[in-house]
């Protein structure tokens, strides 16, 4: 493997309908959905050719990674990922990423700390990667999600302050406006500026090897019923994504031997055009995900446009195999996606 770095990234809950397909124009022009200004909406994310569309509202999705990454999960051409985890919300889904396994016992957003050994716990008793595997989450639960107490992993989430005793200029500035800023989801979740800018000090000061960045805006906006701001979050991400590789290819511990690894823990509905705002085994194919990768290891195939199905669980392997290692732990552990790795 050429890889020596890895960064993982999950943008909770975003369809894979948006990825591959852009914006939804049922959606956008339902009075219901667009906070009053559909105008705003067809003007920033509208094309009449899909492969335009989708690339306004992810442009480093749709030319860089198209161009030497994957992109796995359009079900148009019977590409598909799912959750093998029956629940189709977050805990469940991060918590297969992170362990490779759907445990049906892991059934709550509140279930306590981990009992399984994550594949970034996995990775930080690796001599070569201890103390060098850190995690940022816009969400409070990815503190249980990784078991940080446990795993020794410093998992920075929601209201935490950066930059331990030291901070720099900038993370202290970070710290500051954290805690003064706009909270719509009180103490649980902050908003995804935060966590961004976060981890990206840590990328640029402390260039951990394995990072794990876990935005939370897009499910959140959704589940409100603001496609405006759902898609702007997806765009804000797309957008910090760019950021995050430019730095990676500039930067000689990184360029050319970092992965990036894109996700989500779940889907959303679709069926009836109102569906799209929830998710949760009762609503209609909230199981239906995605994902992307760019880095040396993986073949510039852009668009998958294979018949296969693979799951979320499969994730884990391939994260400690693009990384040189092979995840054992306790629980069981499904195999990695070949196709991503030469
Ligand atoms: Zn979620």
């Amino acid at each position: 493997m050429r890889s020596e770095n890895i960064i993982i990234i999950t943008t909770d809950g975003l369809r894979w309908q948006e990825v591959f397909r852009g914006i939804d124009t049922a959606i956008a022009n339902n009075k219901n959905f667009n906070e009053g200004d559909s105008v705003y909406l067809f003007k920033k994310y509208w094309s009449n050719d899909q492969s335009e569309r989708r690339k306004k509202l992810l442009s480093f999705f749709w030319t860089t990674i198209a161009g030497k990454g994957q992109l796995y999960g359009n079900r148009s051409y019977g590409n598909k990922v799912n959750n093998a985890n029956p629940y189709w919300f977050s805990y469940p889904g991060y918590s297969e990423i992170m362990t490779g396994y759907a445990d049906t016992a892991i059934n709550a957003n509140d279930y306590p700390p981990n009992p399984h050994v994550t594949v970034l716990e996995f990775l930080n008793r690796q001599p070569k990667l201890k103390g060098r595997v850190v995690a940022f989450g816009a969400w409070n639960a990815f503190d249980r999600i990784l078991n940080e107490q446990r795993s020794g992993i410093p998992v920075i989430s929601a209201f935490d302050g950066i930059g331990g005793n030291n901070p720099t200029a900038n993370q202290k500035l970070i710290n500051k406006m954290l805690a003064d800023s706009y909270k719509p989801w009180l103490t649980d979740e902050c908003l995804d500026v935060f966590t961004h800018h976060g981890a990206f000090e840590e990328l640029k000061t402390k260039k951990p090897r394995v990072l794990y960045i876990a935005y939370g805006e897009t499910d959140e906006w959704a589940h409100s019923g603001q496609y405006r701001s759902y898609l702007d979050a997806a765009h804000q991400v797309d957008a910090w994504i760019k950021q995050i590789w430019d730095v990676v290819q500039s930067d000689p511990q990184y360029r050319d031997k970092t992965t990036l690894f894109i996700t989500t823990d779940h889907g959303r509905g679709d069926k009836i055009k109102t569906e799209w705002t929830s998710h949760g085994s009762s609503i209609k194919d909230a199981y239906e995900m995605w994902f992307a990768v760019l880095g040396p290891d993986t073949p510039a195939e852009g668009e998958m446009k294979t018949h296969v199905q693979l799951y979320q669980k499969q994730f884990a392997q391939t994260i400690a195999k693009l990384m040189g290692y092979t995840y054992k732990a306790k629980h069981p552990v499904a195999e990695e996606i070949k196709t991503v790795i030469k």
